[in-house]
């Protein structure tokens, strides 16, 4: 396809149906039915090189063939780049209607942001999933599939890469919350924004989510 991947270099990864489409490993082994001359089906394990560029064969492998618009990945890649790279693009097209989408697709975004930035804190990969997870289904348009599909994907397929990406400490818990009553009668609570919160930065974690 398309010429082939360049001289030396290994396939990792391919989004076979548009960049809402969940990533699918090189090194995978799918199982799936197939049928026969004689009409019967049986199944069969192949890899990613072999699977029919078909909707019901990319939907089987648990991805799908979307807007049909390939994306090839070699070894070059780094995975965290690449999910950072979609998520730039969903969390600015987002229209901010659904409130799992809007925040959550910017949240996705600034995580994988931070990750590559050398911030990534080691709960990471497990809130990227979850952010993921309370998006999709929860929306009033695909576009909430469409931009957790990816995070959800990605994590799940490559957890060394974004390990090796979080490796710093759990930043300490945020401040406590005060009740309105606290808040009138105690005129030394602090009000510097969580955003800054200097546990945060302690943690080597510049900003937050
Ligand atoms: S899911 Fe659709 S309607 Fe809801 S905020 Fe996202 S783009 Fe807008």
């Amino acid at each position: 396809m398309a010429g082939g991947l360049k001289p030396g270099r290994k396939l990792k990864a391919i989004i076979p149906g548009g960049s809402s489409a969940k990533v699918l490993r090189a090194d995978e082994r799918l199982k799936l039915k197939v049928k026969q001359p004689d009409g019967s089906v049986i199944e069969r394990e192949i890899s990613i090189n072999d699977i029919p560029m078909d909707f019901d064969s990319l939907a089987a492998a648990g991805s799908m063939a979307g807007s049909g618009g390939v994306i090839v990945l070699d070894d070059s890649r780094d995975m965290v780049w690449v999910l950072n790279n979609i998520n730039e693009f969903y969390a600015h097209e987002s229209c901010g209607q659904c409130t799992p989408c809007r925040e959550g697709s910017l949240w996705m975004k600034k995580i994988t942001d931070r990750m590559l930035r050398g911030g990534g804190v080691i709960e990471d990969p497990h809130t990227l999933k979850t952010i993921g997870d309370n998006i999709a289904g929860r929306t009033i348009c695909a576009f909430g599939e469409a931009c957790a599909w990816p995070t959800q994907s990605f994590v799940e397929k490559f957890p060394e890469e974004f390990a090796a990406r979080a490796q710093k400490p759990l930043p300490p818990a945020l401040p406590p919350e005060y009740t309105p009553g606290e808040l009138i009668d105690e005129e030394s609570i602090s009000t510097v924004p969580l955003a800054h919160d200097p546990g945060w930065e302690k943690a080597g974690a510049k900003g937050t989510i």
